[in-house]
């Protein structure tokens, strides 16, 4: 029996939360799904978006399934509260392709793995006479666990290759940390016994241009934390956009799994929100609980559907509701 904190949030969260919840019930695994609140509707009836309940929810679960919460400015976030304290500093992307989903490129598979906790994201901003400041926090500990887990999830995933994203000839101290961190964990892996993993790597500008030209030199990419989260949203653009997006936040003990879209409040409250980027995050968190079986079952019964053409939302070129989709997948679940 799992216990899975499910955060619907805001917008259409709810809305592909109750498809993501719709598809995993068809499955042989026992859940038990425990809601909890955040989010800008959380903060209107308690005073806060996220409310000390659902951090430690969250953080006492096995995974937390998150659906999406509107920000407003000058309110505290949600995601990066939780993020910080779930202690989860790895942000994982896949860039893969979909049949039936318009995209540049119809073969792509492949992780962007983002630091997730430090870089220049840290919050360290300040004022000075000129402008401003903002302070790029890279740590080797950091450096070193993200590039430990691009390499696990590589070993998990059958990839043969990892490449490092940075710009060490510029920011010549900082990604100097980031850079021989990796190198460093990458001889651990690449000479193992029998291994036949490999290492590259790719300054961010040249990452940017191959992801357009040449998506396919890549299998695993890791990098910091702002690079991840351009590139990340590149990667999106490659295979269909915001939609089909899923992602995962992991840490030592703990892993969050989110679509990449927000609360779109442009279609919130009609049912049409394509559940794709909330049910793949929902394969991720299968992933991440070793229920590979499952995991690809659920995959393949979304593929169908998407290949099938019959029950897409709007921005698939369809006509289906969110749930009609949903309905869709569960029923080839429940053929299988
Ligand atoms: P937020 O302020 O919560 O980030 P947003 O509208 O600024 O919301 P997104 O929610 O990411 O940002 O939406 C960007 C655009 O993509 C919107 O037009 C939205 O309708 C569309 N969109 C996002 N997610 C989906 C989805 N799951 N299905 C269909 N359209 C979507």
């Amino acid at each position: 029996m799992y216990k899975i904190t499910v955060i619907p949030g805001d917008g259409i969260g709810p809305e592909v939360m109750e498809a993501a919840l719709h598809v995993l019930e068809a499955l042989p695994i026992e859940f038990e799904f425990q809601e909890s609140r955040a989010g800008n509707a959380c903060f209107h009836e308690t005073g806060t978006t996220i409310p000390d309940e659902t951090i430690k929810a969250a953080k006492n679960s096995d995974a937390t399934l998150f659906g999406a919460v509107t920000t407003v400015p000058g309110q505290k976030s949600a995601i990066i509260t939780l993020r910080k304290e779930m202690g989860l500093y790895a942000n994982l992307r896949p860039v893969k392709s979909y049949p039936g989903v318009n995209s540049i490129y119809s073969d792509l598979d492949f992780l962007i793995v983002r630091e997730n906790s430090e870089g220049l994201y840290s919050g360290i901003e300040n004022e000075t006479e000129e402008g401003a400041t903002a302070l790029r926090v890279i740590t080797r500990k950091a450096s070193e666990r993200i590039s430990e887990v691009a390499f696990n999830q590589a070993l998990k995933l059958g990839k043969t290759k990892v490449t490092a994203v940075h710009k060490a000839n510029v920011l010549k101290k900082t990604d100097g940390v980031f850079r021989q961190a990796f190198w460093e964990v990458a001889q651990k892996y690449t000479e193992m016994d029998a291994s036949d993993m490999d290492a590259d790597e790719l300054y961010v500008d040249a990452a940017a241009m191959f992801m357009v030209q040449d998506p396919h030199r890549f299998q695993v990419m890791v990098t910091t934390n702002l690079f991840g989260d351009i590139l990340s949203d590149e990667g999106a653009g490659l295979v269909g956009g915001l939609g089909m997006a899923p992602s995962a936040n992991i840490g030592d003990n703990n892993g969050l799994f989110e679509p990449v879209h927000g609360s779109a409040p442009d279609i919130a409250g009609s049912g049409v929100a394509n559940p794709a980027g909330m049910i793949l995050s929902a394969i991720l968190m299968l992933q991440f609980l070793e229920e590979h079986q499952e995991a690809f079952k659920l995959e393949q019964a979304l593929l169908k559907v998407l290949k099938q053409g019959k029950y897409l939302t709007v921005d698939l070129g369809g006509t289906a509701t969110t749930m009609e989709m949903a309905h869709a997948v569960r029923e080839i679940l429940n053929e299988s």
